[in-house]
């Protein structure tokens, strides 16, 4: 096979990387990315080697790829308020403040102010969250999938018992490849699967708790919910029978509703910890970042006896949450317990996703007919229309929020093209397509960032127009 003659020369790194200033990236990653694109350039023996100005404008979309992957904020106009994709519960002014003065400098994260001997880390917040779920005691790891790998782990290899009773209705996938079979699995366990998938009665709880059992385990159907034909005890009855037998019984909540908040926004109630511990779970589990409005963490709450042992096995250092953690944890605690001392019995103030939840729709359309009329002269033609907002991060799949949103209907039909120039804007706005036009939700979108949001609307009105208008270059004069 003949090679084509090489046309041209190909330009030197440090001949790119000056046309390329200023660069949006650090010079040793730019510098790589430019190294990558000269080699496979050298690879590619079937197209000629570009032109200087060519090769420039490629490695430039390049570095702006680059760049646009650096962590960011945006704008969340979907409407979907735990975003898993977009970072889940936004954490707020309070637990900023709480991390800023933590972690700027040194902490008391493990040592005690009273005798200056070593103190046990987040006991504060371990205290506060025993309390908001009415248990003897409660923890903090990771995630959500840590404190159910911690349990499974600790209690499927304890006395020589592995296996693990769980409904066949709740082997669910939660989220981007986490199943819980397989993190059963991969902790030892071994599955004893029961009922069917929309039917498990008391009895196939009864028949399947044996001397083999080391846990009975009940898993939240967080993302998706059944409804028909379907059969489930009740948390009381199936806590009975892992009692009689002297198993430990676990209930995987997901989403941490620490108050009724679902029901205040009339959602479909999610269950809190209290009520499940006080129908008989040993202990519960659930995330930090859905609707309890904290940062990623993984908590457990129940009996102390059964905690102190988490705490004691192996795993848990491995699991364990940081000081930035503690303290953005901290300050929502903190709030809860406010909230639970006030006379209204009203959710708690300034947690950012439960406020998102709580505004009116009355407020979401003023503030929907403002931006409308700010943008009437850009020539995007905006609607004001009711929509559903989501509660996402697998939180109550069955009820949505009433929201309002702003229908911008695309100049050329190209919706996901609307939605890519929002997304280049910066911050990028990100929106969601249906019906061939593009949503931006208000429920999810702060109102100090409106004004952003107009600026993004105004700037791609004004490319969407430019792309449109014909080529002028295209021909040499
Ligand atoms: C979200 C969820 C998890 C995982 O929690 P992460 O904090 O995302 O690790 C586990 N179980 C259920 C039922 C969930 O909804």
């Amino acid at each position: 096979m003949a090679t084509p003659p090489r046309q041209r020369a190909l330009p030197s790194v440090e001949r790119l990387l000056r046309a390329l200033e200023p660069l949006e990236v650090p010079r040793p990653l730019a510098a790589r990315l430019v190294r990558d694109q000269i080699a496979a350039a050298r690879r590619s023996t079937e197209t000629p080697i570009p032109g200087f100005d060519d090769f420039v404008e490629d490695v430039r979309g390049r570095l702006r790829e680059l760049a646009a992957s650096r962590l960011q904020p945006v704008i969340n106009g979907t409407g979907i308020l735990a975003h898993t994709n977009l970072g889940r519960a936004p954490l707020g002014n309070d637990a900023l403040d709480s991390v800023r003065s933590v972690a700027l400098g040194y902490s008391n994260l493990e040592l005690s102010l009273v005798d200056g001997r070593r103190g046990l880390r987040g006991a504060y917040v371990e205290a506060g969250l025993a309390l908001l779920c009415q248990a003897d005691a409660a923890t903090v790891v990771n995630n959500g999938a840590a404190a159910l790998v911690l349990i499974l782990h600790h209690l499927a290899i304890h006395r020589g018992r592995r296996e693990v009773v769980i409904s066949r209705g709740e082997l669910i996938q939660i989220g981007g490849g986490f199943r819980i079979p397989e993190i059963l699995e991969s902790s030892g366990a071994i599955l004893r699967e029961i009922g069917t998938t929309n039917r498990t009665s008391i009895d196939d709880y009864r028949r399947a708790v044996t001397a083999e059992t080391a846990l009975v385990l009940r898993v939240h159907l967080s993302n998706f919910y059944m409804e028909g034909f379907v059969e489930s005890p009740a948390d009381a009855e199936v806590a009975a029978v892992a009692r009689n037998a002297g198993v430990p019984f676990v209930v995987d909540l997901g989403s941490g509703a620490l108050v009724d908040v679902a029901a205040s926004a009339g959602l479909h109630p999610e269950p809190l910890p209290g009520p499940v511990l006080a129908a008989g779970a040993d202990l519960v589990c659930f995330s930090g970042d859905k609707l309890l409005g904290g940062p990623q963490a993984g908590i457990i709450a129940g009996a102390k006896a059964w905690i102190d042992r988490l705490k004691a096995d192996p795993l848990f250092r491995a699991l364990r949450c940081d000081k930035m953690v503690f303290a953005a944890l901290q300050a929502a605690v903190d709030a809860y317990l406010h909230a639970a001392a006030r006379r209204d019995a009203g959710p708690p103030r300034r947690i950012p996703i439960l406020d998102l939840m709580l505004v009116s729709l009355e407020e979401l359309a003023r503030r929907a007919s403002a931006i409308q009329q700010r943008l009437h002269e850009s020539g995007l033609p905006i609607a004001v229309e009711e929509c559903q907002a989501q509660i996402g991060g697998g939180v109550c799949p069955r009820s949505s929020l009433r929201s309002i949103a702003l229908r911008i209907s695309p100049p050329q039909g190209d919706a996901e093209a609307l939605l890519g120039h929002l997304r280049g804007h910066r911050p990028p706005v990100i929106g969601r397509v249906s019906e061939g036009c593009c949503w931006i939700d208000l429920r999810t979108v702060f109102p100090e960032d409106d004004e952003i949001l107009v600026q993004a609307l105004q700037a791609t009105a004004e490319r969407m127009r430019k792309s449109r208008a014909p080529a002028k270059s295209a021909a040499p004069p």
